[in-house]
């Protein structure tokens, strides 16, 4: 998972926004926007599967709905009935053990688009060529999507020279000027003249990694020494839509498959230099249909 609450304390304005959602009086109108207008397939399996209620997975035994979360299969759906997706990245996602399965949304991305994610569970986790990985974590040093593809090239050129941080560095502080158009930057009007030289090279991105745990749990992880040589690349400020609260977690911070879906939606425009058409909105297929579900209920419960 990628937590937003260094985001959050750059734009404290943002943490007011988000944090209405979670469990306000207003709760349903602002935390469905972001997920609003996305292309996604019919949810009418979900919704049929969800009649029939629970059901045991042929596997484990476990009672699950929709999916194991356990053996990362379908329950009560058939592989027919739910989208399929081809990433333009493969991606990684390491897991914590104490992590509760069934409250993770790594597991939409693996099933969603089984060719392209692997799922470690910590301390399991591979050797990475740090020229050809990038690790989604937020925090000082990580670069911004836009710029991961420079600092990748950077380090690559640089090799045979001294240190590959500075490039970097440099590329940092630009953005960080540049970083009060960022609001006004999510708009379809895109900015296709910043596609400069990187994209017409050969991409040397191979693997992006997400980690995904609590909060704690992640700061353990992402200080392991085989991810510390990785380029840490963060996402702009979001609204997360999550529904859920946890404790010892910020109040707001993305779910996994939401940093994924908005890293890829990035990737796409800024790193593929092409349109976004909604190519990977899919991965959202689960999450949404859950979050609308959530809502409906907190509705009908008079929270909201
Ligand atoms: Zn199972």
């Amino acid at each position: 998972m990628s937590s937003l609450d260094q985001d959050q304390r750059l734009h404290p304005s943002c943490r007011d926004k988000t944090t209405v959602s979670s469990d306000s009086s207003d709760a349903h109108t602002p935390a469905k926007k972001p997920l609003q207008g996305l292309k996604l397939a019919s949810h009418a399996v979900l919704e049929e599967a969800q009649q029939k209620g629970r059901l045991k997975c042929s596997k484990c035994g476990g009672s699950r709905m929709f999916f194991c979360y356990t053996c990362c299969s379908l329950v009560g759906v058939t592989p027919q009935e739910i989208p399929s997706i081809e990433l333009p990245v493969k991606i990684d996602i390491i897991k914590h053990p104490n992590e509760t399965d069934g409250k993770s949304t790594a597991i939409h991305a693996k099933i969603l688009a089984p060719g392209d994610v692997t799922i470690y569970t910590y301390p399991c986790i591979p050797d990475y060529d740090k020229d050809k990985v990038v690790l989604v974590f937020p925090g000082p040093g990580a670069v911004s999507v836009q710029d991961m593809m420079q600092c990748l090239y950077d380090r690559t050129d640089s090799k045979s020279h001294y240190t590959s941080d500075m490039p970097c560095i440099k590329r940092l502080k630009r953005e960080e000027v540049q970083g009060a158009t960022h609001a006004s930057d999510n708009s379809e009007s895109g900015t296709p003249d910043e596609a400069k030289g990187p994209e017409s090279r050969v991409s040397p991105l191979q693997r992006v990694v997400f980690i995904d745990s609590t909060w704690n749990q992640t700061n353990k992880i992402s200080t392991d020494e085989r991810l510390q040589d990785l380029l840490r690349v963060e996402l702009n400020a979001r609204k997360t839509c999550f529904w859920r609260r946890q404790k010892g977690k910020p109040d707001t911070y993305l779910a996994t498959i939401e940093a994924i879906y908005y890293f890829l939606k990035d990737f796409h425009e800024h790193c593929l230099a092409e349109e976004y058409n909604g190519e990977y909105d899919n991965l959202l297929f689960f999450y949404s249909y859950l979050h609308s579900v959530v809502n409906k209920a907190k509705i009908s419960a008079g929270k909201c």
